[in-house]
């Protein structure tokens, strides 16, 4: 497999194409907002330069690397794809609308697999006729540092799909995680609970944010406390991924906290917006 679409361009997006685009493979990156493409090329670019910086690729690396990412708005360049990963808004009508797209234009043996945070791949997989050839590839943010993808089978995922795809991101210098479809998968399964158990103790007193972050930092050496990492996420991307939990598994234990809900309401949404459980000035924890 040499060609890969990526559909979205956003701040998964990017990343994405940055490292197909660095192991060698042409990637053609769409988006459907023209702005959306400047400003990936314009990150890809940098990031490609800090890389020289630190000397991890050589300096003629970015020129090669950025002249195999094909830009444009339009889906059917997708029509030479071995691989599609959809990385666009975290939205089912849009998603599916995509993939029905994906599964004319791309050529019968590609593979469409999607980014998604949450979304069901068994439904997304059936919007194709090619329901053993669609994947979930979880990858995590910032792309370029996070070694994990998870990949994500839906009900008819062959293994001939799950393989190939494992390979890919081996190839890609990460380390694939295979797991089924049910919500959240793994990775938002397990963390958001914890997440949500934090923003309880907020609301009911036991502790500051700060002295929660702490303890879970210090003593269970998480490299970030859940609440820092609520507002790099996204309070909002936080809340949508606990409802989906509930409504998936309808278990109250995953009923989202209501100061998370009340926090979304007031568009405290974390770092985007320059408040959550933190205050954040040009990007920095105060
Ligand atoms: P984003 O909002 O930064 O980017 C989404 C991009 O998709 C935008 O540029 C938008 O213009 C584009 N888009 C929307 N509809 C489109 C369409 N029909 N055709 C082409 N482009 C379209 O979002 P993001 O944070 O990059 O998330 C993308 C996906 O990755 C989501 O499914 C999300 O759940 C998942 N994800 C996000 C993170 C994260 O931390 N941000 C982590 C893992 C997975």
């Amino acid at each position: 497999m040499t060609h890969a679409a990526v559909v979205g361009a956003g701040t998964m997006g990017n990343g994405i194409a940055h490292l197909f685009a660095q192991h060698g493979w042409e990637v053609a990156l769409v988006d459907s907002a023209p702005g959306a493409l400047d400003k990936a090329t314009t990150t890809i670019r940098g990031n490609l330069e800090r890389q020289v910086k630190k000397g991890s690729i050589p300096a003629d690396a970015p020129g090669q690397v950025l002249a195999r990412v094909k830009t444009g708005t339009s889906l059917d360049q997708a029509g030479d794809a071995d691989l599609v990963v959809e990385a666009a808004s975290e939205n089912p009508a849009v998603k599916f609308t995509l993939f029905e797209q994906l599964d004319r234009i791309a050529p019968a043996s590609a593979i469409l697999a999607t980014n998604t945070s949450s979304i069901s791949i068994t439904e997304i997989a059936a919007r194709t006729r090619r329901p053993e050839q669609v994947i979930g590839m979880h990858f995590m943010n910032p792309v370029p540092v996070m070694q994990l993808v998870e990949v994500i089978r839906g009900h008819a995922t062959s293994d001939a799909t799950t393989s190939s795809v494992m390979e890919t991101v081996r190839a890609l210098g990460k380390v694939p995680v295979e797991v089924h479809d049910y919500p959240g998968f793994v990775s938002n399964r397990v963390l958001m609970p914890m997440i949500n158990e934090a923003i309880f103790c907020v609301m009911e007193g036991v502790a500051t944010p700060e002295a929660i972050d702490t303890v879970m930092k210090l003593g269970m050496a998480h490299p970030m406390g859940p609440l820092a990492l609520a507002d790099f996420i996204g309070l909002d991307v936080c809340l949508a991924i606990l409802d989906v939990l509930h409504r998936g598994l309808g278990d109250d234990k995953y009923r989202a906290c209501p100061l998370l809900r009340r926090m979304v309401a007031a568009n405290q949404l974390g770092r985007k917006t320059g408040r959550g459980f933190y205050s954040y000035d040009s990007g920095k924890r105060e």
